[in-house]
């Protein structure tokens, strides 16, 4: 077996392994078919192994040498794709078809040309050197570039200064007259492995930036709430734990407020469900509007919300909370003109030395008196409410 056919063979499951670790990250990324055109693109890798292995036992080897060309091309205008697909970029679909177009006519060509010659190694690199320069762009005019794509972009640089020392190397070395020659040649040795390396670094990484989104849009999915788009209990509690312990440590003020509708079951036995769900849509969203970026909105549970406002004093935090009772009141909503809801709401600083679960049962225990005392309005838990009723306990241990 020749250098260049262990290469080859090396390659062959290198590309089947990405082609299949592609097919089972699309499997589960259901916002993106970027791994699918991954995959594709390694499927063609593997059948472009295939032709590399059939070549030398071709007695008129030019159909097979157009077809590895070709094959190698597509997968690496597949790879383009699917990246602009992942960096949510519009495909240089036109771009991409010039260069297929262009070369499909320049292999045609050159495919007689003497296989040393310059200018056909040139003309033969300068399509795939053309692909992964646009792989870069596509790459690096993504805004939130991280780590990872930064040493992507590198990497589809350097492939394409690869593909740009071919000729060189090959004027310098040579690369054999005929296939046969070419697969036994130094030359083929190093361009296999210079490839192999490329692939193998290009494929990783491609996959660990997808594996890292598909884990992130997990992880996100599992700290949201489908119906409010607000995180859900995981998700505020997760953000909620550690915003306190800094609160500990700087000395920072700051405060929770739980917020439930008042009378939420009426709305569903005369409206249904469906209305109901309408209804703490509304909710989230102006608690969401009015709270802005910097605090942490959730929904607990039901009809059950909690905002947690790190560096606000209790007096900051009712102000919020009075805007959003008074603007929830005035909703009007489209399936019921003469529907109107209001809320009920807790506020509580949080004291130093307070757990998250101290901050959530006195936020708990003075929304429970707003409910006592009326509905629709906000109440402010003193620093002397700390003999709790029991009943706010047991809401809390009940959720
Ligand atoms: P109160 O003013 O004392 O809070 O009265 P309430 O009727 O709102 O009482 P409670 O908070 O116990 O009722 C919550 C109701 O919310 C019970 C449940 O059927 C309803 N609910 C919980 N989750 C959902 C949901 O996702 N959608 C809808 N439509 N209703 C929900
Ligand atoms: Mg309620
Ligand atoms: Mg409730």
């Amino acid at each position: 077996m020749s250098a260049a056919t262990f290469v080859l063979t090396i390659n062959l499951f290198i590309a089947a392994i990405f082609a299949v670790s592609f097919g089972v990250v699309a499997a589960y990324q259901k916002t993106s078919d970027a791994a699918r055109w991954q995959s594709a693109a390694y499927g063609l890798g593997v059948f472009n192994v295939v032709l590399e292995f059939i070549l030398p036992f071709q007695e008129d080897p030019r159909l097979v040498g157009i077809a590895i060309f070709l094959d190698f091309l597509l997968a690496t205008l597949l790879i383009v794709v699917g990246l602009a697909r992942h960096y949510r970029q519009p495909v240089p679909w036109r771009v991409l078809g010039g260069i297929l177009a262009v070369s499909t006519v320049t292999i045609l060509v050159i495919i007689d040309w003497p296989r040393g010659s310059f200018a056909r190694m040139v003309l033969y690199q300068a399509p795939y050197a053309a692909v992964m320069t646009v792989g870069a762009w596509v790459i690096l005019r993504h805004k939130a570039k991280r780590a990872l794509d930064l040493i992507l972009g590198g990497l589809f640089i350097l492939s394409a200064l690869q593909f740009l020392a071919k000729p060189l190397l090959a004027a310098a070395i040579g690369s054999g007259a005929s296939p046969q020659d070419y697969i036994n040649s130094t030359y083929a040795a190093i361009s296999q492995t210079a490839g192999a390396f490329l692939l193998i670094a290009n494929g990783l990484l491609i996959l660990l930036i997808l594996v890292r989104n598909l884990m992130e849009e997990m992880t996100a999915r599992s700290e949201t709430d489908k119906l409010s788009g607000l995180f859900n209990r995981r998700g505020f509690d997760d953000r909620v734990g550690p915003g306190i312990a800094t609160l500990r440590r700087t000395g920072m003020p700051g405060t929770m407020i739980i917020a439930d509708l008042d009378n939420f079951k009426a709305i569903n036995d005369t409206h249904g469900h469906e209305c109901g769900d309408a209804v703490i849509v509304a909710f989230a969203r102006l608690l969401k509007e009015s709270a802005g970026e910097h605090f942490i909105v959730g929904r607990l549970g039901g009809e059950e919300f909690g905002v947690f406002m790190p560096g606000v004093e209790a007096s900051g935090a009712r102000l919020l909370a009075e805007n959003v009772r008074t603007r929830f009141a005035a909703l009007v909503f489209p399936f019921s003109a003469s529907l109107r809801t209001t809320v009920s709401m807790g506020v509580s600083q949080i004291e130093p030395g307070d757990s998250h679960s101290d901050a959530l049962r006195r936020a708990d225990g003075a929304l429970y008196q707003a409910k006592r005392e009326g509905r629709n309005r906000v109440q402010v838990a003193s620093y002397s409410d700390d003999v709790m009723p029991e009943h706010p306990m047991e809401r809390l241990a009940s959720r």
